[in-house]
């Protein structure tokens, strides 16, 4: 019995009628004795959601060298805009090299992983032209500001408070992944999932090669 049990009896004892004041005290202790049954079967269910609803991921714990573990973590929920993913397949980067040797700028706790392809299994408020069982990839960004000359020219990899997935926000190396559906790519029929995930390595070389180093056919 808590002490909100306590605080009707005396409720109880001060009332002006005598019939009434017994009345509310029952009255308040039968609640008081409901509520803590519904509040210790809201904690069972709560603990018993949690053990279903949480998934293993690979973690930066903190700054330092190494500080990378397989933790227990709840599963994520879309908020508008973004898309959950399950993640199929995810890539081992040299990123995620240095993000274990601290080489790398991270917001720890944080998943590691930004190479990945899987299929959306949820959608936050207001995402359109998705749909969910879609094999789809995703670039790497979490957060871009949208104002900065980068953002405003279309290059938010260059974005002065651009958060990426897998090392300032949780990353593909678990089951579920939110990811913005700005970033989302689909993958066609005839690519398998596996494959998939190298899509970000494959651009920025692509990228490197082509426009960059403008490597064209023929030269050696
Ligand atoms: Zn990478
Ligand atoms: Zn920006």
């Amino acid at each position: 019995m808590g002490e909100d049990a306590h605080a009707g009896a005396a409720m109880g004892q001060t009332g002006r009628t005598g019939r009434r004041s017994r009345f509310l005290e029952f009255g308040r202790l039968e609640f008081c004795q409901w509520s803590d049954d519904l509040r210790r079967w809201r904690d069972d269910f709560s603990s018993l959601t949690q053990k279903f609803l949480s998934m293993l991921a690979v973690r930066k714990t903190a700054r330092g060298l190494g500080n990378v573990e397989v933790q227990d973590m709840p599963e994520p929920h879309p908020d508008p805009g973004q898309v959950l993913m399950e993640v199929d397949s995810a890539g081992i980067c040299g990123t995620d090299l240095h993000i274990y040797f601290d080489e790398f700028e991270t917001n720890p706790p944080v998943t590691l992983g930004h190479e990945v392809a899987g299929e959306i299994v949820g959608m936050g408020k207001g995402v359109r032209g998705w749909k969910i069982g879609q094999r789809v990839t995703s670039e790497t960004y979490f957060y871009t500001c949208g104002e900065c000359l980068h953002c405003r020219r279309g290059r938010r990899n260059l974005c002065v408070k651009r958060r990426s997935i897998g090392s300032k926000a949780d990353g593909a190396f678990t089951r579920y992944m939110l990811t913005p559906a700005s970033n989302l790519h689909r993958v066609p029929d005839e690519l398998d999932l596996e494959s998939a995930a190298l899509t970000e390595p494959l651009a920025c070389v692509i990228h490197g090669v082509t426009l960059t180093a403008q490597v064209k056919a023929g030269p050696r």
